[in-house]
């Protein structure tokens, strides 16, 4: 079958499209013919070895992926041949006190399909049976396959982490990114106020058609914190949700209002942030961290994105041929929504 490798570490030119061999599924697993499969910022990560996992080589990148089930492990039951899934990239052992919990984005050895093992850039995956729910009817399979990482994690973010209110204000920064446009949607879906950051008029202009409240330039505002505060009558926002890390955390300790919460699942701005802590204790701030989400922050995320019919917000659709284009495009950080990767199958 065709896949998307890396052989080795290192920038875009690592990347090759070549023939591999077909999975085998173990006993509890299930074989996904996937239709397409859909970006993601860790597969930059993956690919730049900054998790420096040590992967069988080649190693298939790639975590977001919708199909059809085409073949089963002979413990695999629940969904049947032919069935239309996502796929959901957490895993986890199922039998820590956390699995058992069910937080299994907690368990001891949780880990992601396409960073400790073969991805969804391919033709086929074998996944656990447990990894995979139906697909909802009203997506096709290319936006059904920008929904797993972005908008469960989105989702745990806003509901479970911050447990957000209809009456809540939220700040999202760097919109135009997969998880920042997920909370935008859940957060309108909520009836919440949204406030959103760009350095594109083009992406904040895109944000206002999908219900974004308030748009902050942050290249054309000297200070975005205090922007916010004018925007919220002085009161701050009640969350705020910051993938971008050290180049937001100082306007988040002063963006929030007394008792907020900022809630951090990336980091694409770096790692290192200082934190004033007088401003954390003073203000009462509560900062969450969030990674993906249990199952049942997948199930209920799947829930209602089929009761509300939502459809994620989808960049471009691009043959799985050309994806290093695709994610050069995600590296220059010029989409807005999911990059997608359409997957033409030849395999038998
Ligand atoms: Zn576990």
């Amino acid at each position: 079958m065709k896949a998307v490798v890396i052989k080795k570490h290192g920038g875009p030119e690592v990347i090759n499209v070549e023939d591999v061999e077909n999975p085998i599924p173990q006993s509890s697993e299930v074989i996904v013919k996937l239709h397409s499969a859909a970006l993601n910022h860790l597969d930059i990560w993956v690919r730049n070895g900054r998790g420096s996992q040590d992967f069988m080589k080649p190693h298939i990148l790639g975590s977001d992926g919708s199909g059809v089930i085409v073949e089963k492990g002979e413990n695999a039951n629940g969904l049947e041949i032919g069935d239309e899934v996502v796929i959901n990239p957490g895993l986890s052992c199922g039998k820590c006190e956390f699995c058992l919990k069910g937080q299994q984005s907690e368990c001891v050895s949780f880990a992601i399909i396409g960073l400790v093992c073969s991805g969804t850039f391919a033709e086929k995956i074998a996944v656990p049976i447990t990894n995979v729910q139906p697909k909802p009817a009203h997506l096709s399979f290319d936006e059904a396959a920008a929904l797993p990482l972005s908008y469960q994690t989105a989702w745990r973010m806003l509901m479970t982490r911050a447990e957000l209110k209809p009456s809540d204000t939220i700040l999202i920064h760097g919109i135009g990114g997969g998880v920042a446009l997920a909370c935008l949607q859940f957060a309108k879906l909520f009836g919440a106020q949204v406030i959103v950051t760009s350095s594109s008029d083009e992406k904040l202009e895109k944000a206002k058609t999908l219900g974004a409240d308030s748009m902050i330039n942050y290249k054309k505002v000297p200070d975005v914190a205090a922007e916010v505060l004018k925007l919220t009558s002085n009161r701050g926002v009640d969350i705020i949700v910051d993938s971008i890390g050290a180049a937001t955390m100082d306007i988040n300790l002063s963006a929030a209002r007394k008792g907020g919460k900022i809630v951090i699942c990336g980091i694409t701005s770096g790692a290192m942030a200082q934190v004033n802590l007088q401003k954390v204790y003073w203000n009462q701030l509560t900062i969450l961290g969030s990674t993906m989400g249990s199952m049942e922050d997948f199930r209920q995320m799947l829930k209602a994105v089929t009761n509300a019919k939502l459809k994620p917000v989808i960049d471009s659709i691009h043959p799985l041929e050309n994806a290093k284009q695709a994610m050069l495009k995600m590296e220059r950080a010029e989409q807005f929504g999911k990059i997608v990767l359409n997957i033409k199958s030849n395999s038998k």
